[in-house]
């Protein structure tokens, strides 16, 4: 197994300098390169992959280790925990049947009702940077597909996902409940106003984009939480923000480079 993932890392490796940069997302999120503070990493050199828990009859369990090692370690995803997750969550079961050999290409799919499930690459990046640990409590809006919320709850923290669009909150709904994620919990609704119930939260990441931060989001984040956030115009290029809650007034925000993101619709006015 080990000297089969070598030799497909080399493989990949020779040819990836010459193809990675040229596809062509389909739709938004995407990452993309905007200059100056774009988050593009160089391919540094990387560690041997390491998978674990993969069922041995999984059909696609190469495919998924090829996306692992171009789109993820390859692309500067160094956190091991966070590795290990996208070489365990079943993307083509979160994909319409009619992209099923694009499931673990390195770019977003169409989901339905003009959305799309996030390129993986930016799936591991942002929950990287959300830094969580098993046991926290995370808030996602924007569910899609739900396999970031699958990501999450692969790494063992309580998830509480919002989706404005019905159908695709049902259809997730119970495609989780079907993997066993009984962790993630999906609510139908604007997810501006973020879940006040189960507020505070460890961390909160946003995969629709804002064109500014919203206000009851950022009062639902913990001292010491972290939000992933694209921020921007609709329909253009966003910036992807970290923002560390200091104390109850104070909030550091770093930039992590250009994305594109889908935006964050409003079923209601903002106040
Ligand atoms: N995280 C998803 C992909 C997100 S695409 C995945 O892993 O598949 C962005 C999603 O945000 C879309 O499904 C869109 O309907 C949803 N969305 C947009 N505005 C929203 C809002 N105000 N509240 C909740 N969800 C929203």
């Amino acid at each position: 197994m080990c000297k089969r993932l070598v030799a497909l890392f080399i493989f990949v490796t020779l040819i990836l300098s010459g193809c990675a940069q040229t596809q062509e997302p389909l739709t938004q999120p995407s990452l993309v390169p905007t200059g100056e503070g774009s988050s593009t990493p160089d391919r540094p050199e990387t560690p041997a992959p390491h998978f674990t828990a993969i069922p041995s009859e999984d059909p696609y369990l190469e495919e998924r280790q090829m996306m692992v090692v171009t789109g993820i370690i390859g692309w500067g995803v160094e956190d091991q925990q966070v590795v290990d997750v996208m070489g365990r969550v079943p993307r083509h079961l979160f994909v319409p049947e009619e992209y099923l050999s694009q499931a673990y290409a390195n770019h977003p799919l169409p989901i339905g009702y003009g959305q799309t499930i996030s390129q993986p690459y930016i799936v591991a990046l942002m929950t990287q940077e959300l830094g969580v640990e098993a046991g926290d409590k995370v808030l996602e809006i924007g569910t899609g597909s739900g396999y970031q919320a699958a990501v999450l709850a692969e790494l063992g923290v309580e998830v509480f996902t919002m989706e404005i669009v019905g159908p695709l909150a049902e259809t997730a709904e119970a495609r989780l409940d079907a993997l066993g994620y009984i962790h993630a919990h999906v609510r139908h609704e604007d997810g501006y106003f973020g879940w006040p119930e189960e507020a505070p939260f460890d961390a909160i990441i946003v995969t629709a984009a804002p064109d500014h931060v919203p206000q009851p989001l950022l009062q639902q984040l913990k001292v010491g939480g972290v939000m992933v956030i694209p921020v921007g115009p609709v329909g253009g290029f966003q910036e992807l923000w970290r923002i560390t809650r200091i104390d109850k007034e104070t909030v550091k925000s770093e930039s992590l480079g250009g994305v594109r993101f889908v935006p964050l619709t409003r079923s209601f006015k903002d106040e």
